[in-house]
C-alpha cells in the first residue's frame, strides 16, 4: 500500500503531488480538468483509495464484536485509525468520536444538549441543560450545518439564537462579539474558516469571550482541517467537528473532537447497539466516550482510509500545504480584483462587497486565509459563469454554498466559488482567471 506522497524536499511541489491523484489526470470535454471545487469535496490520493480497497479485500469485518481473527484485525486497524486522526488534530484517541460527517457531528452535539435539557443524562450533564431565554450564539458566516441544528435546538428548548455580524471585509466584528456574548450565552458555535470567505477566524479571541461567561464553544473546522496545521486542544475549544471527504478522505466519515470532561458529561444522541454496558428491557447503561456516541455498525473502511488521508497530509506537511494554498489564494484574489465586473464577498478593502454596511475589521495584510474566493460577476448569473467555465474544463461551485445568510448580508443570493487544495497549480489559477475574462463578452455584457 502506498502511503507516502510523491514529493520533493522543501516547499510543496503540486506537480509532483498530482501524480498521486488519479482523478486529476482526467479530461472534461476533451480538455484537461481544472478542479477548483475542493471546498465542496477534495480529490483522493491513491493511498486513500488503496487503503479502503485493501481493508475491504483482506480484513473486512464488523469491529468491537466478533471473536474471530478478522474482527480482531479490523478492530485494531479501526482503533489505530482513530489514534492517527486524533493525533492529526492534536487530540488523544478517546477525544475523537467518529461520525458520518460534520453535519452529523453538529447535530449530535445539538441533540445531545437537547437530551441534557430533558434530563436524559448523568447528573454531570445538567451543566449543558438550556432554560428558556438562554442564548446560543453563532456568526453571520456559518454554513447551514452550523446554523440549522442550533435553530432547531433553540426551538426545542426555548433558547434564543443570536448572531455576531461580520465586517464588509468578512472578518468577524469582535466588538459585536463582545456585546452579543453575555451572561445568558450558553453556547458559542462558529466556523474556523468560512467556506465562502476563506478567512481564518480568531478562535482564541472568541474562545476567551465565551470562557468569561462560562459558555460552551463549538468549532466548525471543516474548512481548516484540510488546509492548516490544527491543534484543537491548543485552540481551547470544547468541541469541534470536521469532515473526512474535504481532507482527502472518503465520504461517510467525519470527526467530533471533545474535551474529555465535556464528552464524559454529554448524554448520547443516537442509541442502540455498540454503545452500551448493560441493557435490560427497561433501561440501559452507556459506555464512556467515544463509544457512547457511536451507536450501530461503524464506517470502518472509511475510518481506515481517512487515517491514510491524514498520513498523506502529514507527510506533505500542513505548514507547506498552507503556504502553498496561501500563495494560490493571493494570486486568485489579485487576479479577480483586476477583472471588470468581479466583486468578491468579503473584500471590502478593495470595494468588493455590493452592500457596504460595516467597515473593515483588519487590514488585508493581517487576514489569514485558505485558498478560496467567492465572487459575483456583474451582469452574468453565477450558474451561467459556472457553465461557461465547465465548458472549458474548469470545475467551480455556484450557488449560496449552504451559506445563504452570509450571501444575503452581502446583498447576493448566489456567487461563484473557486477553491484550491494542495494539488492545484499557479497555472490552473491563471487559466481560470484568463477564462473568466471571456465570460462577460460571451454573454454580451459590456464593461
Ligand atoms: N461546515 C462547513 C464550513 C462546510 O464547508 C461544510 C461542507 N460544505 C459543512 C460544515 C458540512 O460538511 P458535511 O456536508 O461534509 O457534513
Amino acid at each position: 500500500m502506498v502511503t507516502t506522497p510523491t514529493r520533493t524536499a522543501g516547499a510543496l511541489d503540486p506537480r509532483a503531488l498530482r501524480g498521486d491523484f488519479p482523478l486529476l489526470g482526467r479530461q472534461v470535454d476533451g480538455r484537461p480538468l481544472v478542479y477548483l471545487d475542493s471546498a465542496a469535496t477534495s480529490q483522493k490520493p491513491r493511498a486513500v483509495i488503496d487503503a479502503e480497497v485493501a481493508f475491504l479485500t483482506t480484513e473486512n469485518a464488523a469491529v468491537h464484536r466478533g471473536a474471530h481473527t478478522l474482527a480482531a484485525e479490523a478492530t485494531e486497524l479501526y482503533e489505530d485509525a482513530r489514534a492517527t486522526v486524533a493525533g492529526f488534530v492534536g487530540a488523544s484517541p478517546e477525544q475523537l468520536v467518529w461520525t458520518s460527517g460534520a453535519t452529523a457531528a453538529l447535530n449530535l452535539i445539538a441533540y445531545s444538549i437537547g437530551n441534557a435539557t430533558l434530563g436524559r443524562g448523568a447528573p454531570a450533564s445538567a451543566r449543558f441543560a438550556l432554560a428558556p431565554g438562554d442564548e446560543i450564539v453563532v456568526t453571520e458566516s456559518e454554513h447551514h450545518a452550523n446554523l440549522v441544528p442550533w435553530q432547531e435546538l433553540a426551538a426545542r428548548t426555548g433558547a434564543v439564537l443570536r448572531h455576531i455580524r461580520v465586517h464588509d471585509d468578512g472578518t468577524i466584528d469582535l466588538d459585536a462579539a463582545a456585546s452579543v456574548i453575555g451572561e445568558r450565552t450558553r453556547i458559542l458555535a462558529f466556523t474556523h474558516v468560512s467556506n465562502v470567505l476563506g478567512i481564518v477566524n480568531p478562535v482564541e479571541d472568541l474562545v476567551a469571550l465565551a470562557r468569561d461567561v462560562g459558555a460552551l464553544t463549538v468549532l466548525d473546522a471543516c474548512q481548516s482541517a484540510p488546509h492548516l496545521p490544527l491543534d484543537l486542544p491548543l485552540l481551547g475549544v470544547d468541541l469541534a467537528v470536521f469532515s473526512g471527504h474535504k481532507m482527502l478522505g472518503p465520504y461517510g466519515i467525519g470527526g467530533l473532537y471533545g474535551r474529555s470532561d465535556v464528552l464524559e458529561a454529554l448524554p448520547p444522541f443516537l442509541t442502540g447497539g455498540s454503545m452500551i454496558t448493560k441493557v435490560t428491557l427497561d433501561r440501559t447503561d452507556y459506555l464512556p466516550p467515544p463509544q457512547r456516541f457511536e451507536a450501530g455498525t461503524q464506517p470502518v473502511s472509511q475510518a481506515i482510509a481517512l487515517a491514510a488521508a491524514v498520513r498523506y497530509l502529514d507527510a506533505v506537511g500542513m505548514d507547506a500545504v498552507h503556504d502553498h494554498e496561501r500563495a494560490l489564494e493571493q494570486r486568485l484574489r489579485e487576479g479577480l480584483r483586476s477583472i471588470d465586473g468581479v466583486r468578491m464577498l468579503g473584500d471590502a478593502a478593495e470595494g468588493g462587497a455590493r452592500r457596504q454596511t460595516g467597515g473593515a475589521g483588519r487590514s488585508p495584510a493581517e487576514i489569514d486565509r485558505v485558498g478560496l474566493a467567492a465572487f459575483d460577476l456583474d451582469g452574468v448569473h453565477a450558474h451561467d459563469v459556472g457553465q461557461y467555465l465547465d465548458s472549458r474544463g474548469i470545475a467551480v461551485r455556484v450557488g449560496h454554498h449552504c451559506a445563504a445568510p452570509l450571501h444575503a448580508r452581502f446583498g447576493l443570493t448566489a456567487s461563484v466559488r473557486a477553491s484550491t487544495a494542495l494539488y492545484n497549480t499557479v497555472d490552473e489559477v491563471d487559466l481560470f482567471l484568463d477564462t473568466l475574462t471571456e465570460v462577460r463578452p460571451f454573454f454580451g455584457v459590456s464593461a
